[in-house]
């Protein structure tokens, strides 16, 4: 009877693990890869396929390929409980998966559950592929309104910044009308970036025209008007969440130790701190003893320590520890062929900068690519 190795969500940690399967696999073992979706987009370039700068094809991981050449299995499905008296993950109505080896990789959601309305009456930017279905109205309705459309954008970090700058770009290169509105609830935007790129984009926030309400939270949303916290009420026909990240609630009702957010609380092999044979990486996993920010840097640099520790695991030997870098590049666009670089306390720009990212991501989307011939 072979081993099973169970991967939930093909985020971007899994895609490496796949990889590297396919590249050594283990004998006698059984890879199954649970994911709603055949496509799994690069973060990188998901602000470049908003602004018309990528197909969806240049910026989206074929999973079933990548899958198909690693000899892994894809279930068409999304986990909602993992039963560990009986060794299965549920997966809706796809029957449930065994495992003796357990990772996950499920990524997370903007944080939308305290605010009441905010699910019914707007779109968050994650799930991705829900998103860009809706952002191909958004253009079409930005094109035939009879005046623009007031769409706001919650949540002034990178995200949020790149989302509506790249939002605006490709909306006035489709001949379409909207005004912006980006809103975040600190003092500044991309608060944890040096005051240089704040500024900088600041100023390119405003000469786009996009107006920018700082220290401002949402308290509630009906249609077509938010209520800030402040007792204003701001008109709007779209609002796009960008706004930190939550996890979702079935690790914690499956018994996974979670930390206070509910994301999988992990130790330096990526292990469940509650659960030996189960490991989480990317956005879903909380490192207990080295804490970063949700990040796509981080998810990927897990990528070959959570390969080799899921093979260890199965060969029932030592894991090996992940150390990760104190700090990640950030390399923020600009809607335009435009971007900024920011490290700790140094920041450059250019359009330089933007041509450095797209060889960087354009690189990393470069080892996903399998030949027809070899699927
Ligand atoms: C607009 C935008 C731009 C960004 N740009 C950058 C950037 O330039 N650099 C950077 O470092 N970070 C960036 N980020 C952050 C980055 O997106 C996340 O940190 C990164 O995606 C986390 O990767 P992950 O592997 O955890 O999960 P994800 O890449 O989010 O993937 C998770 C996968 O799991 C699947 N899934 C979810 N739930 C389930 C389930 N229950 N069962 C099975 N499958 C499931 C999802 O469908 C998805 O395919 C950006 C984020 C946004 C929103």
């Amino acid at each position: 009877m072979p081993r099973r190795l169970l991967l939930i969500g093909g985020g971007h940690t899994h895609v490496e693990v796949i990889r590297r399967w396919g590249l050594n696999p283990e004998p006698d073992v059984a890879v199954t890869l649970v994911s709603p979706d055949r496509h799994t987009p690069y973060s990188g370039m998901l602000p470049g396929y908003i602004a018309g700068h990528y197909s969806h094809a240049e910026c989206h991981i074929d999973l079933d390929a990548v899958c198909a050449q690693a000899g892994v299995t894809r279930i068409g499905a999304s986990a909602s409980e993992i039963d560990f008296a009986a060794h299965v993950a549920r997966c809706g109505h796809a029957p449930d998966q065994p495992f003796d080896v357990l990772s996950i990789d499920t990524g997370s959601t903007p944080v939308l559950a305290p605010i009441p309305g905010a699910e019914r009456h707007g779109i968050a930017v994650k799930p991705v592929a829900q998103f860009l279905e809706h952002w191909t109205q958004l253009r079409e309705a930005a094109r035939t309104a009879p005046r623009p459309l007031q769409v706001v954008v919650v949540g002034a970090g990178a995200a949020g910044v790149e989302v509506v700058l790249a939002m605006r770009h490709r909306i006035a290169g489709d001949g379409g009308h909207a005004d912006f509105t980006l809103i975040g609830d600190g003092p500044t935007i991309l608060g944890v970036h040096p005051r240089r790129v704040q500024q900088q984009f600041m100023s390119i926030l405003q000469n786009q025209g996009v107006s920018v309400r700082l220290d401002t939270s949402v308290a509630r949303v009906a249609p077509g008007t938010l209520f800030l916290g402040d007792g204003e009420r701001l008109a709007f026909d779209e609002v796009v969440w960008v706004t930190g990240a939550a996890a979702p609630a079935w690790p914690r009702t499956s018994g996974l130790q979670t930390d206070n957010a509910g994301f999988i609380a992990v130790d330096r092999h990526l292990q469940s701190l509650s659960h030996p044979g189960v490991f989480a990486a990317g956005d879903i996993a909380s490192m207990r003893d080295t804490p970063r920010p949700k990040s796509g840097v981080y998810a990927v640099r897990q990528g070959p320590p959570l390969s080799e520790n899921l093979r260890r695991a199965l060969r029932g030997e030592p894991l090996v520890e992940y150390h990760p870098q104190p700090r990640a590049l950030a390399l923020i666009s600009a809607g335009d062929r435009y971007a900024m670089a920011s490290y700790g306390p140094f920041a450059v720009s250019g359009a330089w900068v933007w041509r450095w990212k797209d060889r960087v991501d354009r690189a990393f989307m470069q080892r996903y690519r399998v030949a027809p011939e070899n699927i």
